[in-house]
């Protein structure tokens, strides 16, 4: 079992950890570097960001790029910086090709629309499309068209254990079985028993049993990656 998105790891399963890690990554974890929509709400980081992440994305091929996006859950409007550092590090994945975690609260339609736009012009040069991880998604599912066209893939989080989240499982229903993985950013990082309800939670909204689901969420998260040198 794969957790699809997490910053802290545990002896367990798999996962696809994210910058900034709290904890060592484990042998079989895969691990994401980028600079966090966050990192660019007061401040930004240390001049020379962007040629430090690639360069250290240069010197691990087994890494993707992530989590990267935008964020209108700590403020209402998207600074520049923000909006300037997530196309930078599109760019740079798109040209290395490597799979991409997005982070979009409250903000999906504008990262979708970004990623079109960037991805014009660095497609042109790379030739190639990165995938990319919807981590956290919610609230959008006229988006799920989008998505399933940019070669994305979406993270289901343990809000859909929540008794009160009729309408985010209503949305989990709705997207493509091939793009669907699981998470515990949301809540409990890292939290085993979360992961495993979660699996339930979903075989019982998609009518499959548990073990078949598993198969299909372990399916997508390796296509996800593919593109990584492992
Ligand atoms: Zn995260």
């Amino acid at each position: 079992m794969i957790d699809s998105h997490t910053h802290t790891p545990t002896f367990w399963t798999q996962h696809f950890i994210c910058e900034p890690f709290s904890g060592e990554p484990g042998e079989n974890d895969v691990c994401f570097l980028g600079h966090h929509p966050w990192e660019f709400l007061d401040s930004v980081p240390p001049e020379g960001w962007l040629d430090n992440l690639r360069e250290r994305l240069l010197k691990n091929p087994s890494a993707g790029v992530g989590e990267i996006g935008l964020d209108r859950l700590k403020q209402k409007s998207i600074p520049d910086a923000m909006q300037e550092a997530f196309e930078a590090q599109l760019s740079l994945a798109s040209c290395l090709h490597r799979p991409v975690v997005l982070h979009g609260a409250k903000c999906w339609g504008r990262v979708v629309s970004t990623i079109k736009r960037v991805l014009d012009i660095s497609a042109l040069r790379s030739q190639s499309i990165p995938s990319f991880l919807f981590h956290g998604f919610s609230r959008s599912a006229g988006l799920i068209p989008e998505i399933v066209s940019l070669n994305g893939f979406i993270s289901v989080s343990s809000a859909i254990l929540n008794d009160h989240a009729i309408n985010y499982r209503k949305m989990v229903s709705e997207i493509p079985l091939d793009i669907l993985l699981v998470e515990t950013d949301y809540t409990g990082e890292g939290d085993c028993a979360s992961l495993e309800a979660m699996v339930l939670m979903l075989a019982k909204l998609r009518s499959l049993s548990a073990t078949d689901l598993e198969h299909i969420l372990d399916q997508n998260a390796h296509r996800f990656i593919v593109s990584l040198s492992l």
